[in-house]
Order: structure tokens, then sequence, then C-alpha cells
């Protein structure tokens, strides 16, 4: 990776701070004390839910940490630290980074091991194991770019092996409005969709359960403040607008899509369902990682709109990524889960989080704090890197290895999918995102997909 000399780092991200929280200090946590992702929860049945950050294996309860932190608080913090206390973590990703940054700092010196809060906020923690996470915020609007290169290139190679990738490919993020109501947190299952399928190209279609149901391993961002209608954000200015990221697994059928997508992009294939992990892991958290963009020398620059010399030096991030699968015969066999593939954010990505936010609100739509922005499918150069059974199967042809005489070429019911991310840098603290996991259900009518 090149380096990137214009990191914004501050004492909360030194790597040798150590937490009180012992399980936060294991060298493979990804929620040590330099992470703090934020999220929200439901403790107890009944409960109203609440804000959280992740530290170790455990949850800190914001609505009864805050007040503790708030005392001898400058007037930022303390503004700050209501809407967390309410459990309005929508509230407090609309303050912008200034707001982010003071409880960053405050809640990492909280939890360093010679906190001399320590005694008080040890009352605050709940056990992740006890509490069901929640999505963290009420997301209006769902974006789904295209931003993988190799997947789309892949991808193309299938459909059109004379023009892999589309004219438009280097010169804009491609993107579709994705269906925000079907985001479910990390956890829940998700049905196998019904929908449009035909056996033939002369066939007429007919109603029945996806046969071609498949995963792909993204990451989401979700907005911060917003821009007023009308009003572009400039890339310079884009990551003023980015509260942190997470996992993102957007469901698709393949057989649906196939037939429906012509000629105005992907629909009912999508809309079923999308799964997030709970946990927002910050920019501020990521910004020992960040790294140059790297094109492939003779491609075009990207428009002015679309480029900076910040955006090019440290515009992406050195993010690992995992797909795994468990299926559910695996699972009573007692065997572990199987390893899928594996990629990289930043060798993956054509285009940056601050190009996406660019070149949404280029024509002058407001993005909305909430608002969730999918990368697109990560998948790595290599064919074994792919982030889809799609691509890892080649349309089918060529099932993949899954355990002693299993195979799959698409996902069957039972199937429990997991991605995971972290990050590693010299210099700095490992941290993960957590996982996204859901498992496959029946479709309605109990059909059992073969
Ligand atoms: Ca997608």
């Amino acid at each position: 990776m090149t380096a990137c000399s214009q990191r914004d780092l501050d004492s909360s991200h030194d790597p040798g701070l150590l937490s009180w929280v012992d399980s936060a200090n294991r060298p493979d946590a990804d929620f040590p004390l330099q992470n703090l992702p934020f999220g929200r929860y439901i403790g107890a049945a009944g409960e109203a839910a609440r804000a959280g950050v992740a530290i170790g294996d455990q949850v800190l309860d914001l609505s009864r940490a805050a007040p503790l932190l708030a005392q001898h608080a400058d007037a930022l913090l303390q503004a700050a630290l209501r809407p967390l206390q309410a459990g309005d973590l929508q509230g407090f990703m609309a303050l912008g980074r200034a707001s982010w940054r003071a409880v960053r700092l405050a809640l990492s010196q909280a939890l360093r091991s010679d906190s001399r809060q320590r005694e008080d906020l040890a009352r605050c923690l709940v056990a992740q194991s006890a509490v069901r996470m929640q999505l963290p915020c009420r997301i209006g609007d769902y974006t789904d770019f295209y931003s993988g290169i190799h997947h789309a290139t892949a991808v193309g190679r299938l459909l059109r092996p004379d023009q892999p990738l589309m004219p438009n490919y280097k010169w804009l993020p491609v993107g579709y409005h994705g269906r925000a109501s079907s985001i479910v947190a990390s956890g829940q299952a998700v049905r196998r969709p019904l929908g449009q399928l035909r056996a033939g190209a002369e066939q007429p279609p007919r109603l029945a359960a996806s046969r071609r149901l498949d995963f792909e391993l993204e990451l989401g961002a979700y907005i911060g403040p917003g821009n007023p209608q009308g009003e572009a954000v400039d890339i310079e200015h884009a990551h003023a607008h980015l509260f942190g990221v997470c996992l993102l697994n957007d469901w698709s059928a393949r057989d649906v899509q196939a037939w429906e997508y012509q000629p105005l992009g992907p629909f009912l294939a999508k809309s079923f369902a999308t799964s997030v992990s709970p946990w927002i892991v910050t920019l501020d958290a990521l910004e020992p990682f960040r790294t140059a963009l790297v094109r492939p020398s003779g491609d075009a620059p990207s428009l002015p709109y679309l480029s900076s010399r910040h955006n090019s030096a440290c515009g992406a991030y050195d993010l690992q990524l995992e797909v795994w699968l468990h299926g559910e015969e695996a699972r009573r066999q007692g065997r572990p889960a199987v390893l899928l593939a594996r990629s990289n954010w930043a060798r993956a990505a054509y285009w940056t989080l601050a190009q996406l936010v660019a070149h949404h609100t280029c024509g002058g739509c407001n993005l909305q704090t909430g608002d969730l922005l999918g990368t697109g499918t990560l998948s790595g150069e290599q064919p074994e890197q792919a982030g889809s059974l799609l691509e890892l199967s080649q349309g089918g042809r060529s099932p993949v290895e899954v355990g002693p005489g299993e195979q799959r070429s698409f996902l069957l019911d039972g199937d429990t999918v997991i991605l995971r991310a972290w990050a590693q840098a010299e210099g700095a603290r490992r941290i993960g995102l957590g996982e996204c996991s859901g498992t496959v259900l029946p479709a309605a009518g109990g059909e059992v997909a073969a």
C-alpha cells in the first residue's frame, strides 16, 4: 500500500492504549479501545432501544454512561452526549465531526486502563451476548453503487465477453436507488424470495422461488450531516458528511435479476433483503488505515468534481474483507464455517467514499442523516477472491467446494453467510467491523430450492 502522509490522528489512535475492559485488549479483538463503534440495542424485552459503544465483548450503555461523561464536560461535549443518552444515535450522527471527535476522546479517556471513572462506568457495561442489536438509525434512503471494478469486470464478462466494462464505468460511480425498508440487522434470517423466472429464452415466465440466490460482499457508509437540496457536496468536504461504515450483504436473486433488469436495473432481485452489521465504525477510527487511491496507469483522470489531491493520496482505506459460509448440513455435523473468499477494499474499489458522495450530490440530490451508501461488491482481482457466488461459480458452471462432498453454485436454504472485515497497519492497533450474518429461510409456501 502506498503511504498516506496526511492522516489526522489524535491520542485516541495511540496503539499502546489499553482498556480496563480486559476483553478489549486481546490482540484479535474487533473492538479495542482504538475502535469505539456506535450501535443501538435492546437490553430487555419491552425496553426502548438504547445507544451503545462496543468495547471488547461488552457494550457501554450510553443512556447511563452519558451523564457520567458529561460531568466536567465543555458545552460541545455536553450537547453531543444528549442524543446518545436518549438513544438517538441519528441525532448524534447529524451533529458532525467536531462533536463525534469530542465524544470519541471522552470515551477513550474514560475507558483506558488508568481512568478515574472506571468504577462508575463498570456499572454501565452489558455483555454483547446479552443484547439484541438493532439497525443503528432510521435509514431513509439507500443507494447501492458498483465501485468494485473487479466485480464489475467479472460480471460484465459473463454477460458481454467483448466489452466487460460499460463505457461509463471509469467516468462515474455507477449506482441505483435501493430499498431502505427491507434492510435488516445482522442475525435476522432472510427468506428466499419468489420472483418471475424463465426456464429458457423461449419459455414464458412463472412465479417461483429463486433458485440462484446469492450474497454480495459489500461495505456500507452512513451519512452524517446531510446537504441542502440543490447544493452539491464538494469532494474536499465529502468526509464531513460521512459518519462511518458497516458490512453489507446485498442478497441477490440472480435468476430474477437476469429477467427483470433491463432497461432500468435491479428491482425485486435485490429489494427483498439487505443485511448490515450493527456497529458503525467511524471514519475517525479508520483514519490510521487511509491509503492512496490506486488506478491502473493510463486511465484518464476523473472529472474535476470527482478529483482532489487529498482523495488521490488518502481517499481509500486498507480494509481486509472476508466472506464465510456455514451450511445447515455442516452445522448439523459440527463442521466449522468455510472461508469462501478474501479481498481488500482499497484494491477492489475504483471509486472512494468521497467520490460516491460528490457524485451522488453533483446534480443537487440531497443526502440526509442516516442514508446508507453501499459500495457494491468488493471482489479481489483473482477469481478466488470474488465477493459473490455468481463469480465464484462462474455463473453456476463451476460449483465451489464447501466441505467433504459438498458444493455450492448458489445458496441453499439453511445456509448462513457471514461477512467480516478488519484493518491493520504498522503503527496502529488492529480494529474490526464485527460481523454481518444472515441465514436463508425456505421460500414462502415451503418450496425447497434445489
Ligand atoms: Ca450490490
